[in-house]
């Protein structure tokens, strides 16, 4: 095991002023679950650390995985998400609409995935290209007719793309700019794509809404930077780039939506940078002092949830999981929840069921499995579908069955 990778600079600026945001320990990959037969190897273990620049202010965690590693144990099919693939739908009505796309213009989605998003597009005959790192998942994309390259995106990666295929009029990253390691070649690779007058759309996590809700579970090591609106615009400006306009958004408890184009483009500011520009600004997002205390509520979090299983167990009560997803993951791996507590954990997703958790080694199971168990009080771990998923078994209340979430704070219903 090497746990001296750990780079000691910031990934956008190479300030060497790191703070501490968190430390969460040694902890296996988040989406590296584990086959039965493997169940009594040792997970591969790494420090998990966020920390803050106190030059530009990107939390980040420090590259302490082999790239291999991460992407080996790729798991996540965007469609197995039904509300992700309607977001999809109106996103690409919405642009197609704002930009004026016609089948002259090419769309192009980096972390494309198994084409989730371009498919809409393909719909409207607005020819699209997706650029997906994972070979089994571009091939689910192309058999749904989405033209698709298998790559990593990056400067280099978008100078070949562009003589092969020409310049974009729209490029769309969603939940990708956190996850790729070096961020001033990703994004330099989107000035090189777009046309001139080209529009960028990305989607991230807000670190607003993970400070103010305490969603450290979100906190991963694939998951490189926690982007402010602050953060992002300085590294686009370096990039010959600029923001324009800015939504917010309720996915993965609270999300924005950057529209940002080349330097020179025509494109007017829109209210919704300033409000988000002076949300960011209001909440101290550029002074070390605002970074202070989160890391006691991150350990209040976890003694409520070590706190209500340890008395679920007492009373003889049946406590499983719901939602096998990463961020679950980190909760349970910083909680130090055992299967004892947690019996086991559904998920709707095939390619997931069968297997163990990393680190906690708790069963996933499918949702039936779940409705024959029968459990007293069911954990969703995905807390941001807390909605979807209570609504659509909401058959468990006939067994007397309730919901927990643990985020941002112990909730039974
Ligand atoms: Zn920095």
């Amino acid at each position: 095991m090497q746990h001296n990778m750990t780079s000691e600079t910031c990934r956008f600026c190479a300030s060497t002023g790191l703070e501490t945001f968190i430390d969460l320990g040694e902890t296996p990959l988040a989406n590296s679950y584990v086959s039965p037969e493997d169940a009594a190897s040792q997970d591969a273990c790494y420090p998990l650390h966020a920390r803050v620049c106190s030059n530009c202010f990107l939390v980040q965690v420090a590259d302490a995985v082999p790239p291999d590693k991460i992407f080996s144990h790729y798991a996540y099919f965007s469609s197995f998400s039904t509300s992700w693939v309607s977001h999809a739908k109106n996103y690409a009505t919405m642009a197609a609409r704002r930009l004026n796309l016609s089948p002259d213009s090419l769309v192009v989605e980096v972390a494309s995935n198994d084409g989730y998003l371009l498919q809409h597009f393909v719909a409207m005959d607005i020819p699209v290209l997706g650029v997906e790192p994972a070979a089994n998942i571009a091939l689910e994309a192309e058999q749904k007719g989405v033209r698709t390259e298998v790559a990593f995106f990056g400067h280099q990666t978008a100078r070949d793309l562009r003589s092969q295929y020409g310049a974009a009029d729209l490029t769309a990253a969603n939940n990708v700019l956190a996850h790729v390691p070096d961020i001033n070649d990703f994004v330099a690779g989107f000035a090189e794509i777009l046309k001139p007058q080209g529009v960028a759309t990305f989607e991230f996590p807000h670190l607003l809404s993970l400070m103010a809700e305490t969603q450290f579970d979100t906190i991963y090591h694939e998951h490189f930077s926690y982007l402010s609106l602050y953060a992002v615009e300085q590294c686009f400006e370096r990039h010959g780039m600029r923001v324009f306009d800015v939504e917010g958004l309720p996915t993965h408890g609270g999300s924005l939506r950057v529209w940002a184009c080349l330097a020179g483009a025509d494109y007017e500011v829109c209210d919704g940078l300033e409000k988000v520009r002076h949300q960011e600004a209001t909440a101290g997002i550029n002074r070390l002092e605002s970074y202070q205390g989160f890391a006691p509520r991150v350990a209040k979090i976890r003694d409520d949830l070590l706190g209500f299983l340890h008395g679920a167990h007492d009373h003889g009560k049946t406590v499983a999981a719901y939602g096998a997803a990463a961020k679950g993951n980190t909760l349970l791996n910083f909680s130090r929840v055992t299967p004892d507590l947690i019996t086991c954990v559904a998920d709707a997703n095939p390619h997931k069921q069968g297997t163990l958790l990393p680190g906690s080694r708790i069963a996933v199971i499918s949702p039936q499995e779940l409705d024959n168990q029968k459990p007293d009080y069911i954990l969703i771990l995905p807390w941001n579908l807390r909605q979807e998923i209570s609504s659509s078994m909401d058959h468990v209340r006939q067994w007397g069955g309730q919901f927990v979430v643990a985020i941002p704070e112990l909730e039974i219903f």
